[in-house]
């Protein structure tokens, strides 16, 4: 399948998603790769690093690998999740920045998020169901 990203280094947020062309409405950009499934005990031994890369789907655990683990958050996403896909949300200029609601995402996020998307809908604090000490700057 060809790639509708490109994975920059960004000084703000670390590694980033960025729209490598234009991008339709509807367009799927990610099929997530769901081979590591894991349990809640997996989750909470997870190094602190990974547990930001774990999404929880229908009760499930899973831990995000390359490249999707490196799509930004934001509350207002240009992309939603379906059928484990991130699925854009409306038309992405080519270079634009992909991101997606952590939140939204799961039912539940993982650990804690001090968001600074920026956006309107900020909601600032996410509180996620592992504790998680070292702040992460999504
Ligand atoms: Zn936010």
């Amino acid at each position: 399948m060809e790639n509708k990203f490109v994975i920059k280094n960004s000084r703000i947020e670390g590694k980033g998603a960025f729209a490598s062309r234009d991008i339709k409405k509807g367009e799927i950009i990610f099929n997530w790769d769901t081979s590591n499934k894991l349990t809640k005990e997996q989750v909470k031994n997870l190094p602190k690093k990974d547990k930001n890369y774990v999404v929880k789907i229908k009760k499930e655990y899973f831990l995000l690998n390359p490249p999707e683990r490196y799509v930004n958050h934001s509350c207002d996403a240009n992309t939603y999740v379906h059928n484990f896909c991130d699925v854009a949300k409306k038309d992405i200029k080519g270079g634009g920045k992909i991101t997606s609601n952590y939140y939204e995402k799961g039912e539940q996020s993982i650990v804690n998020i001090d968001c600074k998307c920026g956006s309107k809908n900020c909601i600032r604090t996410i509180k996620g169901e592992f504790d998680n000490d070292n702040k992460t700057n999504m």
